[in-house]
């Protein structure tokens, strides 16, 4: 019995193991669209498109095909040394063409977290060859998650990532997040809350010496934990800060990127200007696992001669341009821009508003933001105070139970956000639909 085997042999990820073993693991059979079904054939409307990445649904041909064709014609070949393949070429190039800033090389690996891990290590590099090499510390920001290497744990900052691990390693910082919800003060406008943060991390910056700090690392709107879209002055603030300093930025686009809130790019739309991208996810659909690290001239030109004078960059993975994944990446970035994608989710912002923006009148609900198809729904103890739910009553975790019995997909990020990020071919009828379940599932928990 599968369910049986699943408690005996697999061990979970991101779960309470101790749970799972009466709970059993919800085994997913398959689907079409923005819908998937369990093993007993029940049906569920997907509202996180898989983990914020099935971007084109279950089920699309054009994805399987495009991978069994690569299957057929050459299932893999490595990258290190000189060594290339059609794919790997023809999606690097693609990559650096959409960047949303001048990008020079892509490097691609198979994960988000993978991909962190790389921008940080290149930032060491880079700092290395500029004969800095007191520059190690990283900067990145309050419930960022960034994933669960050791690197790309230390990243992030939700509690649970650290506690057991003895984590986040020494050298990583987080300042405070644009929290647009509880983080301004009483009279303070948006725009004065960008300042205050900025001068935060000036602060911080200056307080562990500019010569320490390699580089600062932010998802354009963060995703898991708690959906936080910035005041729009916020990213050029910060990066005027990291330029007085020479500190380099890297934007997590892992969500952000391929459309979700509404351009190819979170930097596009909250004004980003980085010197490294990472990207997953949407790159492929999620269709299988690859992710993209880009990295532009002046880093490229630095770290080129270092390499030079080591006598080999000395990283890169096994899977690392797999050229399967690469042909499917290729694909997924043809059909959003064929099925013009990228302007569905930046239309389908208004529908998704008008559909989520009633229920801040509900009286668990404090506050509902989003951008694109990144909207975040955030229940609360208290609407006027904006007081939180204490995380042991798992008021979040609740309400997502009793909409996954309803047959809605969703999660309770950071907690308490449900998060509405479904897949960019999602239809205002299943919008709509999402919403009414949502608010069934409001009223049975209240
Ligand atoms: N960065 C962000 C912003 C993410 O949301 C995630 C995963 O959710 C990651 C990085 C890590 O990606 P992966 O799980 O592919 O390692």
């Amino acid at each position: 019995n599968l369910r049986e085997m699943d408690i005996a042999s697999h061990l979970h990820a991101q779960t309470n193991l101790k749970a799972h073993e009466t709970t059993g693991p919800l085994i997913v059979a398959g689907g079409e669209g923005c819908y998937f079904y369990d093993d007993s054939g029940k049906r569920y409307l997907d509202m996180h498109a898989g983990l914020w990445s099935l971007s084109l649904g279950l089920g699309n041909e054009r994805l399987a095909e495009a991978a069994a064709r690569q299957f057929k014609t050459l299932a893999y070949a490595q990258t290190f040394g000189h060594r290339s393949s059609e794919p790997v070429i023809e999606l690097c190039d693609a990559l650096v063409n959409l960047a949303p800033v001048p990008m020079s090389k892509t490097m691609l690996q198979s994960s988000g977290s993978e991909a962190n891990d790389t921008a940080v290590k290149i930032a060491w590099y880079y700092w290395n060859s500029r004969n800095e090499p007191g520059r190690r510390k990283i900067i990145a920001r309050k419930r960022a998650y960034h994933g669960t290497t050791a690197v790309a744990a230390s990243l992030t900052d939700l509690p649970h990532m650290h506690a057991g691990f003895g984590l986040p390693l020494p050298g990583f910082l987080h300042v405070s997040c644009p929290d647009t919800y509880r983080g301004p003060n009483e009279g303070e406008s948006e725009a004065e809350f960008a300042t205050r943060l900025a001068e935060e991390l000036d602060a911080t910056i200056r307080r562990e010496g500019p010569e320490t700090i390699a580089a600062f690392i932010a998802e354009p709107v963060m995703g898991a934990g708690g959906i936080y879209t910035p005041p729009d002055t916020y990213f050029p603030k910060i990066r005027e800060v990291l330029d007085r300093y020479g500190i380099l930025l890297i934007a997590d686009e892992v969500i952000c990127g391929f459309g979700r809130t509404g351009s190819w790019w979170g930097s596009q739309s909250y004004g980003v200007q980085p010197d490294m991208i990472t990207s997953a996810k949407a790159l492929s659909s999620s269709y299988l696992p690859i992710s993209a690290l880009m990295i532009n001239q002046k880093i490229y030109e630095t770290i080129a001669d270092k390499s030079d004078s080591v006598g080999v960059f000395g990283h890169g993975y096994t899977y690392g341009g797999h050229p399967v994944c690469a042909a499917v990446a290729l694909e997924t970035i043809r059909i959003y821009q064929e099925d013009a994608l990228i302007d569905r989710a930046a239309g389908l912002d208004a529908v998704m508003r008008r559909h989520l923006e009633p229920l801040k009148d509900h009286p668990l609900v404090g506050d509902v933001r989003g951008r694109g198809l990144m909207w975040g729904v955030e229940v609360v103890a208290d609407k006027q105070t904006k007081k939180a739910f204490e995380p042991a009553q798992k008021v979040g975790a609740r309400v997502s139970n009793a909409c996954f019995q309803k047959g809605l997909n969703t999660r309770a990020v950071g907690g308490h956000v449900l998060a509405f990020t479904p897949a960019l071919i999602v239809t205002e009828e299943e919008i709509s639909t999402a919403a009414g379940l949502l608010t069934d599932a409001l009223d049975q928990v209240e």
